[in-house]
């Protein structure tokens, strides 16, 4: 039987009412270092600057994040930046802006439905939050 989980102590979540804004370059930045999962001397040459730059537009990005994610800020994207969606039927793919709900979309050439979900690693490990 594993050993019992020690105690873990929180403090009170603060409340961050408002309006973080990314720009794309802190968004792109996220991508690659949190979901693609390069180095940041990888990331900074895709992206075209310094390490020490790229740094520090992750920081401020990961900044953000933590304050949409924690403190309950709403999103927004600077400036008119697209995603691009493919259709897992077949193939076919189409920019929507960024700002379009990510709920269901249908695919503007075999007609099928996309639902959108997560596909990131998904790793739990026994229980969170006791
Ligand atoms: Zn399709």
């Amino acid at each position: 039987m594993p050993r019992r989980r020690c105690r873990r102590f929180f403090s009170e979540f603060p409340a961050y009412p408002g309006i973080v804004e990314f720009t794309p370059e802190e968004l792109e930045a996220l991508r690659l270092s949190d979901i693609e999962g390069l180095t940041q001397i990888e990331a900074a040459e895709r992206m075209g600057v310094s390490q020490p730059t790229f740094h520090r537009i992750l920081k401020e990005a990961r900044r953000k994040a933590s304050i949409a994610v924690v403190g309950g800020a709403s999103i927004n994207v600077f400036g008119d930046i697209s995603r691009v969606v493919v259709c897992r039927e077949c193939g076919y793919s189409w920019k929507i802006p960024f700002s379009a709900e990510l709920g269901a979309v249908s695919c503007p050439k075999c007609g099928k439905i996309l639902n959108f979900e997560f596909r990131g690693r998904r790793r739990r490990r026994g229980r969170h939050w006791d």
